[in-house]
């Protein structure tokens, strides 16, 4: 019997599988599709929320804490496999924003490096951006993480663990529960993998299913509001390097990468599990990257996706023990911010079912508060 049973391999299922393995602990890690392939692939990777100062102090603990563990998590992928996630501190220039005073103020409450820039200073950092940008934001400690690649990078640390043994291909498809002492608890899961059934027992069962979090839930009697959240991005590809740093106007941002690939993110639709892209909303999304960076006019569309985020009220995630069972547990509903959120997540989890001391308050983000 494992230790831990991990449903669901995105970033937040694979983090928390290399955190409690790293312990010592045993795992399985039970993975519907291949691991790896939904919103945490699908995402932008910028490793900040979009807007900062717009969220709650919760999501402020998380994010900084992650935000100082992020590059020795990456020094450490890049020694154990030898892939690169490539995490690019560009820096992040917000233009147009109306509440700057706001964010100044959160900056200066937070200890985050922001400044407001001038025009001269914008097209300074990004001379091919569109004429006519005045003001700004600028945050220059900002950066994003190829996530695919972390995603390769994390696969390939879990595969290599002893302690964890990966199963892919195979949905969780219910569990069995029994009474101990007046308190629920799992006893195992039911698993269908191509047509065939299993049950597998573990001491303590973890959900990290992103979007799909409640739905595994809800048959339990646990009421987690978190919601699927449509984004769809573009990738262009231009030769060159066209910008050098991150830009976000309008809820809207290009991601420059390594290879001077460009992303634009990203929509916001609330239209339940549906995954495809539409002909308007690439449309929408190209006018949006042109209205930016003119140059991307002319450079083809190379690629066009949508992911589901993990919708949450305000964006503060669900992490923490399921009170009313004694060995469940969720971290689920890192919203538009789980690729920034992932390291502090699960670390702050894994110190919960470890018995080891938080980093943060885990208080904000009890699972109890959405019953
Ligand atoms: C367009 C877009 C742009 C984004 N940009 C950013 C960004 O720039 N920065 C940032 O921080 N965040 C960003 N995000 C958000 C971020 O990607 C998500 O919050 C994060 O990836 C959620 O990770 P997760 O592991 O919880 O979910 P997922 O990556 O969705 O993983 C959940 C996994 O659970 C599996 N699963 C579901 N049900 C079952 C079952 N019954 N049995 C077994 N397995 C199951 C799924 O197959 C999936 O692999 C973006 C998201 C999108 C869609």
């Amino acid at each position: 019997m494992t230790d831990f049973l991990i449903v669901g391999s995105g970033v937040i299922g694979l983090l928390m599988a290399r955190e409690l393995a790293s312990a010592g602990a045993t795992v399985t890690l039970v993975e519907r599709g291949a691991c790896g392939q939904e919103a945490s692939w699908a995402g932008g990777g910028i490793v900040s929320p979009l807007y900062p100062w717009r969220y709650t102090d919760a999501v402020t603990a998380l994010a900084s804490e992650a935000q100082r563990c992020y590059p020795q998590i990456v020094r450490s992928l890049i020694d154990e496999t030898g892939i690169d996630p490539e995490l690019e501190q560009t820096g992040l220039l917000m233009l147009e924003a109306d509440d700057a005073p706001q964010a100044l103020s959160w900056a200066r409450q937070y200890d985050s490096v922001m400044e407001s820039v001038d025009g001269k200073a914008i097209y300074q950092r990004a001379p091919d951006l569109a004429l006519g940008f005045k003001q700004g934001l600028w945050m220059p400690n900002i950066a994003n993480v190829r996530n695919p690649q972390l995603l390769k990078a994390l696969i390939e640390s879990v595969r290599k663990s002893a302690n964890v043994n990966l199963i892919e291909h195979a949905q969780v498809k219910g569990f069995e529960i029994a009474q101990r002492a007046g308190k629920s608890f799992v006893q195992r899961a039911t698993i269908d993998s191509k047509g065939q059934t299993a049950e597998l027992q573990a001491g303590e069962f973890v959900i990290t299913a992103g979007a799909w979090s409640k739905k595994i839930l809800q048959p339990l009697g646990v009421n987690l509001a978190v919601e699927p959240v449509k984004g769809q991005m573009l990738l262009f590809k231009p030769p060159r390097r066209l910008l050098q740093t991150m830009v976000l106007t309008k809820g809207r941002y290009l991601i420059p990468r390594r290879d001077n690939h460009i992303l634009l993110g990203s929509t916001l639709e609330y239209s339940g599990f549906d995954k495809s892209t539409s002909e308007d909303a690439l449309h929408s999304l190209r006018q949006s990257a042109i209205a930016m960076l003119p140059l991307l006019e002319e450079y083809p569309v190379v690629k066009h996706w949508a992911g589901l985020r993990p919708g949450s009220p305000d964006g503060v995630p669900y992490i923490g023990r399921i009170e009313s069972y004694e060995n469940l547990s969720v971290n689920a509903g890192q919203f538009r911010n789980g690729l920034v959120l992932a390291p502090a997540s699960a670390r702050l989890l894994a110190d919960i079912l470890l018995k080891r001391e938080t980093a943060i308050d885990p208080g904000p983000y009890k699972p109890e508060r959405s019953a």
